[in-house]
């Protein structure tokens, strides 16, 4: 049977089992050290993470009875600073879904030069059955179990699927309360991506989506290609996805299709992202959203754009995806959208990616404008923290299309190796204790 005959179809491939995402970040790691020549002692170290910790906590529901959940903390490496990386509520969460999101952030960081080590969190449980009391009591629950394993200069979560500001908040209430009176204001900074008024950053709440539309616009500046006019489309309408639309919405460019956890919509004459936002804000949901017509699965990847952004779950983008993407740019804003075998096929159709950990690494770059606020008890201006994001995006961005064009290899790789190289020189430097 031909090879085309015997892939998933787009509609199936969602439903069918995907790579193990561990599996998928180990591989990418793979790649780039054999590309870079990383001493196996490195690779050895980098392939596991440190920590991996699972707890089992309950908590009493509101009509009465009790609930056990499962939460996770993996950190990945910390050898550049504290352990940095989100948490995830969601019902398929996993410890190697943990692993590989903590094996990201550690990559992240580094690419960027930002002191922080990776790591990822979170519980495996639908937050949509939940209500806002129980959300706040598993929430200061598993800060509680986590204990001294998360700490302004340890270990720093953030928002991530399922969570937001809100979430966070409680996390820093429940562990400035618990740590005592000694522990001041910077306790706050035991976590990122805080409200402004309990001691977030202005501007993280759309530091995401703002990166991304960074990374876009020097794509388009390279490719001499107008974005006034262009159209793109949206996979996942939370923060990283509705904040992009809105964003890359002012540079002229027209959004044609999205999608949720609840099915596609689209409207080639355009999708208003602020009219949608509301819309989701009130319904949970684009689905329905007035003056758009569903459309399945198939369809949505198969839609004509210039500019596609997974926003939504990691390796969305298999084989039969990646066949069907009329796209120019893919920019993740999800972490590990692209199946690894998925990425050839894009990249043989002519198809730029800007791969996730430059494409979405806007978040963690104002986390640690936020942690540092929250270490020298300053508040920093929104004009000054979308500067430094748009020095820093753009910084980035030109070292990994500078790597790229110089060692003729794909973005992610390129993105990787810059990373690698800073974490190798650190190992150098600093030998390993004993
Ligand atoms: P979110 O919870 O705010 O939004 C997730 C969106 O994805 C929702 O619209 C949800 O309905 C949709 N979704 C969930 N399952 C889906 C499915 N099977 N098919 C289609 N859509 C689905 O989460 P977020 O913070 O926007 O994160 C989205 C992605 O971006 C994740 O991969 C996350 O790790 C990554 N990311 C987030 C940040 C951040 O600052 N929040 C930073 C970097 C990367």
């Amino acid at each position: 049977m031909a090879d085309s005959d015997s892939s998933p179809s787009v509609a199936a491939s969602s439903a069918l089992s995907k790579p193990n995402p561990y599996q998928v970040a180990q591989q990418q790691f793979e790649k780039a050290a054999d590309s870079m020549d990383l001493p196996s002692y490195i690779r050895q170290i980098l392939l596991q993470p440190k920590n991996e910790l699972i707890v089992n906590f309950p908590i009493k529901l509101d009509g009465g009875p009790y609930r056990l959940f499962k939460g996770y903390r993996v950190q990945h490496n910390n050898v550049l600073g504290p352990y940095k990386g989100g948490m995830r509520y969601h019902h398929d969460v996993t410890l190697d879904e943990v692993k590989a999101l903590a094996t990201w952030m550690t990559y992240k960081c580094a690419l960027h030069g930002i002191p922080f080590g990776g790591a990822k969190g979170g519980i495996k449980f639908n937050p949509r059955e939940h209500s806002p009391g129980e959300l706040e009591r598993i929430t200061r629950r598993f800060t509680y179990a986590l204990g001294s394993n998360i700490g302004p200069d340890h270990d720093i979560p953030a928002p991530d699927v399922g969570t937001n500001a809100q979430t966070m908040v409680w996390m820093m209430d429940t562990y400035v309360s618990l740590a005592g009176p000694g522990m001041g204001h910077a306790g706050r900074g035991v976590v990122t991506g805080k409200s402004v008024s309990t001691g977030g950053s202005h501007g993280r709440e759309q530091a995401t989506g703002q990166g991304l539309v960074h990374c876009i616009a020097e794509w388009a500046r390279d490719a001499r290609f107008d974005l006034n006019g262009a159209t793109f489309m949206v996979q996942g309408f939370g923060n990283v996805g509705s904040n992009t639309a809105k964003i890359l919405a002012r540079t002229g460019a027209s959004m044609i299709a999205v999608g949720d956890w609840k099915g596609y919509i689209a409207n080639g004459e355009g999708i208003n992202p602020f009219k949608l936002g509301e819309y989701v804000a009130r319904t949970g949901s684009v689905v329905g959203y007035p003056g758009t017509h569903p459309i399945p699965r198939e369809q949505f990847f198969a839609t004509e754009v210039d500019v596609f952004i997974p926003a939504a779950l990691e390796l969305e983008i298999g084989i039969a995806e990646a066949r069907a993407l009329k796209c120019k740019l893919i920019a993740e804003g999800a972490n590990g959208p692209t199946e690894p075998r998925a990425e050839p096929v894009l990249l043989d159709k002519g198809i730029h990616i800007i791969p996730d950990i430059l494409a979405n690494s806007g978040g963690v770059a104002v986390s640690y404008y936020e942690w540092l606020q929250n270490k020298r008890s300053e508040v920093w201006e929104l004009e000054e923290v979308e500067e430094k994001l748009a020095k820093r995006m753009k910084r980035t961005y030109l070292a990994v299309s500078e790597y790229a064009a110089t060692r003729r290899c794909d973005w992610r790789t390129a993105a990787m190796c810059i990373a690698l190289g800073r974490i190798q020189r650190s190992y150098a430097e600093r030998g390993i204790f004993p």
